[in-house]
């Protein structure tokens, strides 16, 4: 049984990226009315949980708060539950914000794992992408967050966007590769709901990678960076060693339990997901008058869990169990072709994708369906 881990969401960023979906707004005025609703918020969970053993705080842009602020959430958060004591504690980013006295705070709180969201290290390419930092920035962020002794830290990086070259990416993880980052994320871009991205592509002015193109990205980065030491563990999600693949973000892939805090955090136990209110000032208003700042919850069904853990289980190189008890018609045969066409491999009970499968990750659940 894994242990649970916590998220906690922070909503505030300088500017919004125009590709983000992610909920967060552009004003840091509620941030003091936002830690203190995330105290009652916590204090809401005290009894439901076991001793966590991951704490992920992103958002949203974590590093812009105070040092002070930090602390108090973390004291609230080590007030009402209990971690286990090798806990991995990570820290989103933005490399604007890391200068000296911010890597060493960062330490000085007890952050064991930082994720730095560089995205490019091409100055065009993040104007692009409407990033506050420079390459130089990025570069100096995690040249500071190494001198500084961090041992387990994180790249997210981007892909995939209009007139890029695979040359050009590749010169970027390059670059990256000379910081030897522990764990390297690499997204293509997605054109999000309600982002300004989204409403470009919508009038034409923006176009998604062809299927050829997103297929070459995607294997020229797995291979390069296979080549330079990294185990690709996950669609998105590269470690330098197996200890460094985030035990965090695992949890979600394996159906461990996990409590969101702050606005728009999903939350998992048993067989239930939960999910907050999508803004501050409601998440807010709803502790204020005692209640839980839950928008929705659903309860899923055994067939669902099935057929959850298969979807999260193709994404990731662990795969999944094929579940004894429970007989689909065809399976052997579904299994047989999906081996011979070079999507899976079946090691035993274990259904692994292979990068043929990643690249299909959203269509292969299809074929697990009773
Ligand atoms: S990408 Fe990060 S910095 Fe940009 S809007 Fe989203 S959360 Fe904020």
């Amino acid at each position: 049984m894994q242990k649970p881990g916590i998220y906690l969401h922070v909503p505030f960023c300088r500017t919004k990226c125009p590709y983000c979906g992610f909920y967060s707004i552009a004003s840091t005025s509620l941030l003091p009315r936002w830690i203190d609703a995330v105290n009652q918020e916590a204090a809401c969970y005290t009894d439901r949980f076991q001793c966590f053993d991951s704490l992920y705080i992103g958002g949203g842009t974590p590093s812009l708060l105070k040092v002070c602020e930090l602390g108090r959430l973390l004291e609230c958060l080590f007030t009402y539950f209990e971690f286990a004591l090798n806990t991995e504690i990570t820290i989103e980013v933005n490399p604007c914000d890391i200068n000296k006295e911010k890597v060493k705070d960062i330490k000085g709180l007890g952050f064991n794992r930082v994720n730095t969201g560089v995205q490019s290290l091409d100055n065009l390419e993040l104007k692009f992408l409407g990033r506050r930092h420079t390459a130089e920035d990025a570069e100096k962020a995690l040249e500071r967050l190494r001198t500084s002794g961090f041992k387990n830290i994180g790249v997210d990086l981007i892909y995939g966007f209009q007139g890029q070259s695979l040359k050009g990416w590749i010169k970027t993880l390059k670059r990256i590769l000379i910081f030897r980052p522990e764990h390297i994320s690499c997204y293509e871009l997605t054109f999000e709901k309600r982002t300004l991205f989204s409403r470009m592509k919508e009038k034409g002015l923006l176009s998604p990678l062809s299927e050829e193109a997103e297929r070459s990205f995607f294997l020229l980065t797995s291979r390069f960076l296979e080549e330079n030491g990294y185990i690709h563990y996950e669609i998105s999600s590269f470690a330098k060693k197996e200890v460094y693949c985030s035990r965090h973000n695992r949890k979600y892939w394996h159906h461990a339990p996990y409590l969101g805090l702050g606005p728009s955090a999903h939350s998992f136990q048993n067989s239930t997901r939960w999910w907050n209110h999508c803004s501050v000032k409601k998440y807010s208003e709803a502790l204020d008058n005692n209640a839980r700042p839950v928008e929705g919850y659903e309860i899923l069904t055994n067939e669902q869990l099935r057929l959850e853990s298969i979807a999260l289980g193709l994404r990731t190189r662990d795969g999944f169990h094929i579940r004894k008890d429970k007989i689909i018609p065809g399976l052997e045969d579904t299994l047989f072709m999906l081996e011979e066409s070079g999507f899976i491999h079946v090691n035993n009970d274990r259904v692994v994708p292979t990068k043929k499968g990643f690249l299909v990750a959203d269509y292969l659940p299809l074929y697990f369906t009773s």
